[in-house]
C-alpha cells in the first residue's frame, strides 16, 4: 500500500478530533445543531492550525444527512463524497493558484442554483488573502446578497490582507497557535496508535519547531520516520528539525551572559557545521532565556524544561533585566533573518550585540566622560582583550556585510538594518564606515542555459496532461516530508508540463535556479520523494520563471504544426476540425499546461 503521510492518514474528520480550538468547534456545532448558519465564515489563523479541516468538517455537517450531535457521520453517501472530495456541493477554492477574477465571476453565475445532493452548496476558499482586487469585488457583490442555501468559508493566514468590506460581512473565528502541550499530547497519541516508540525529549524539540502548526509537528514525524526509522529518538529530530542540542545552546547563553562573544561565536559555530540552522539556535536561545526567567521568578524547575541542573545552577543570579535585553535582541535578529540569504550574520550579529552593551557603557564612559558605569566595578583587567577581540569581530561582520552588499540578493535596507545592528561603540574609523550602497542589483543573472532549454524543449513535445496531474497531485504530500528548512522549496516551485519520464519545474527567482541547479543533492531528495508518492521516475527540469513563458511560446511556436496535427488527430472521429488554427494550439496547449495558459502574441 503507498505510503500515506500521517498528516493526511490522521486528519480531523469531526470537530471532536480537532485539536486546540475547541471554542471554534463547539460554536460551529452549536451553529449546525440549532440550524442557525451565518452565509459567510472566515477562518483566519496561523498556518497548520486547522482552518482547512474545520472548513471541511463543517462543511461536511451542514451536507450529512445523519447528524451526529452536530458532528457529521462520516458514514452517509454525502460525507463518504465529501471525504474522497467528490461531493457536487462542497466546491474548494485555492486562491493561491486561482486569484484570477473569473472563477469568482463563476461562482457568483452558478452560486443561484440549487444544491445538487446535499442541503447546502459550501464554497472554501482557502488563502482568501490571495485574492486579486477583481476578484474580492466579484466576491464582495455574492457575499452582499448570498442566496439562501449557499454558505462561504473563507481562510486566511494573512487577516490583514483580506479587504475591511470582506470581514465585515463574515462571522470571523480565529483559530490561535496550538500549544506545545496539546502538540505533544497529540504526536505521542498518534505514535501510540501507530505503535512507533518515542523518547519525550524528541517530541519536546518537535513541539518547538513546528511553533503551533499541528500540521507541521505531523511532517516532521513524517520525515523521521521516513528514514526508515522505527523510533522516534532526540538525535535524529535534531538533525532532521536542525536544532541544536539543548546542552550546547546552554553553553552558549552561558557565555552570553558572561559577555564571552568570542567563545559564543565559536560554540555557535560549531552547531552551525552540525547542521543546526541560525533560526533555530535563535530560537532555542529565546526559549531557554525565557526559561531562566521563569525559573528565576517562580523558583520552579520543571523537569519538562530539559535544562540541565549545572545550567540552572549557574543562571539563577543574573539580573532578570540581562534576560529581557537578551530576548529583544534575538528576536531582532529572528525578524532580520527574514530578509536576507547570508543566515549567519544576524546571529553572529546578535552574539557580538549581546555580550557587548555593558562594556558599551565602559568604553564610551572615558570618551564621553559621562556618569561611572556601575558594571566597570567587574572584571575590568581583562576588558580591553575582551574589547579588541570584540572589535575584530565587528570589523570582520562589517567587511562581510560590504561584500554581501555588492551581491545582487542582498537589497540595500537590509544592509544598513545590519550596519545599524553593529554595537555603536566602535569608533567609525577603525571599523572602515560601509560605503553607500549606490549599485543596483544586477539583473542579467544567468540566463537559462542552452543544454537547460534543450531539456524543456524534449519534455514539452512528449508532455500530457496526466503526467502533469500526478505531481501536482503528489505536491501536498511532499510538504509533509520535506524538512522544514526544505519546504520553503513548495513555495518556489511549481511543476509546469511534465511527460512520462520528466516534469518542469518553474522557479520563482532566478538567483534561487541557479543555486538549485547546482544543488544534485536537493534536487535527487525532490525526486526520490516525487518517485515514493508517484509511484513513477520522474526527472526535474528547472526554468526560471523569467524565462518560462518565452520558452513556453518559443515551443509553442515552433511546434505549431506539429501540435495542430495531433490535436487534429484527436478530434478527427468527433468533429470536423473546423475552428481557426490558433484555438487549436491554444487548446493543445492546455492539455499540456492546464487550464491557466494565456497564449499572448
Ligand atoms: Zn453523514
Amino acid at each position: 500500500m503507498a505510503y500515506q503521510a500521517l498528516y493526511r492518514k490522521w486528519r480531523p474528520r469531526t470537530f471532536d478530533s480537532v485539536i486546540g480550538q475547541e471554542a471554534i468547534t463547539d460554536t460551529l456545532k452549536n451553529a449546525i445543531i440549532r440550524g442557525k448558519v451565518s452565509h459567510a465564515f472566515l477562518f483566519a489563523g496561523p498556518r497548520g492550525t486547522g482552518k482547512t479541516s474545520c472548513a471541511k468538517i463543517f462543511a461536511k455537517a451542514l451536507n450529512c444527512t445523519n447528524l451526529q450531535d452536530g458532528e457529521p457521520c462520516n458514514k452517509c453517501a454525502n460525507c463518504v463524497a465529501a471525504d474522497q472530495g467528490s461531493m457536487p456541493d462542497i466546491m474548494e477554492i485555492d486562491a493561491a493558484s486561482n486569484n484570477g477574477v473569473d472563477e469568482i465571476r463563476e461562482i457568483r453565475d452558478k452560486v443561484k442554483y440549487a444544491p445538487t445532493e446535499g442541503k447546502y452548496k459550501v464554497y472554501i476558499i482557502d488563502e482568501v488573502h490571495m485574492l486579486s482586487m477583481g476578484a474580492f469585488n466579484a466576491l464582495l457583490k455574492t457575499l452582499e446578497e448570498p442566496p439562501e442555501h449557499v454558505v462561504f468559508i473563507l481562510a486566511t493566514t494573512e487577516l490583514q490582507k483580506v479587504p475591511a468590506t470582506i470581514i465585515s460581512r463574515t462571522q470571523r473565528y480565529n483559530f490561535k497557535r496550538i500549544s506545545k502541550a496539546d502538540l505533544e499530547k497529540r504526536m505521542k497519541y498518534i505514535l501510540d496508535q501507530e505503535h512507533i516508540k518515542y523518547e519525550d525529549k524528541a517530541i519536546a524539540v518537535i513541539a518547538q519547531v513546528a511553533d503551533g502548526g499541528m500540521r507541521d509537528a505531523l511532517s516532521i514525524l513524517d520525515q523521521l520516520l521516513s528514514y526508515e526509522k522505527e523510533s522516534v529518538n532526540y538525535e535524529d529530530a535534531l538533525q532532521i528539525t536542525g536544532f541544536a542540542d539543548r546542552k550546547n545552546v546552554e553553553q552558549i547563553l552561558l557565555k552570553l551572559l558572561s559577555k564571552d562573544a568570542p567563545a559564543a561565536l565559536k560554540l555557535a559555530q560549531e552547531e552551525l557545521d552540525k547542521g543546526a540552522s541560525s533560526k533555530n539556535i535563535l530560537d532555542e536561545l529565546v526559549d531557554m532565556a525565557t526559561k531562566s526567567l521563569m525559573i528565576i521568578k517562580t523558583g520552579d524547575d520543571d523537569k519538562n524544561m530539559f535544562l540541565s541542573e549545572d545550567f540552572i545552577a549557574k543562571i539563577k543570579d543574573v539580573p532578570t533585566s540581562t534576560y529581557y535585553r537578551l530576548i529583544t535582541l534575538a528576536n531582532k535578529a529572528l525578524n532580520d533573518l527574514r530578509y536576507t540569504n547570508q543566515q549567519q550574520i544576524p546571529l553572529e550579529v546578535f552574539l557580538v550585540e549581546a555580550t557587548s552593551s555593558e562594556q558599551k557603557q565602559v568604553a564610551s564612559a572615558p570618551v564621553a566622560n559621562a556618569a561611572p558605569a556601575p558594571a566597570q566595578q567587574q572584571g575590568s583587567t581583562d576588558l580591553s582583550a575582551e574589547l579588541a577581540a570584540l572589535k575584530n569581530q565587528v570589523v570582520e561582520l562589517t567587511q562581510k556585510v560590504q561584500q554581501l552588499s555588492k551581491r545582487p540578493s542582498f537589497a540595500k535596507d537590509q544592509v544598513f538594518q545590519l550596519d545599524t545592528a553593529i554595537p555603536k561603540s566602535v569608533p567609525k574609523a577603525k571599523a572602515k564606515p560601509a560605503e553607500p550602497v549606490k549599485k543596483k542589483p544586477v539583473k542579467n543573472i544567468k540566463k537559462t542555459t542552452a543544454e537547460n532549454r534543450k531539456q524543456v524543449y524534449h519534455v514539452l513535445e512528449n508532455a500530457t496532461r496526466d503526467d502533469l496531474n500526478t505531481i501536482k497531485n503528489v505536491w501536498p504530500d511532499l510538504q509533509s516530508v520535506l524538512a522544514v528548512s526544505e519546504r520553503a522549496l513548495l513555495d518556489v516551485l511549481e511543476p509546469v508540463a511534465a511527460s512520462p519520464d520528466q516534469v518542469v519545474m518553474k522557479c520563482k527567482y532566478t538567483l534561487w535556479f541557479e543555486n538549485a541547479s547546482s544543488d544534485s543533492d536537493l534536487l535527487e531528495k525532490l525526486t526520490s520523494y516525487i518517485e515514493k508518492f508517484a509511484k513513477h521516475y520522474y526527472g526535474i527540469v528547472l526554468v526560471p520563471d523569467s524565462d518560462w513563458l518565452a520558452v513556453r511560446k518559443e515551443f509553442v511556436e515552433s511546434h505549431k504544426a506539429e501540435l495542430l496535427a495531433k490535436k487534429k488527430q484527436q478530434i478527427e472521429d468527433k468533429e470536423e476540425a473546423d475552428s481557426k488554427e490558433d484555438t487549436e494550439v491554444i487548446n493543445k496547449a492546455k492539455d499540456l499546461f492546464g487550464d491557466a495558459v494565456t497564449i499572448k502574441d
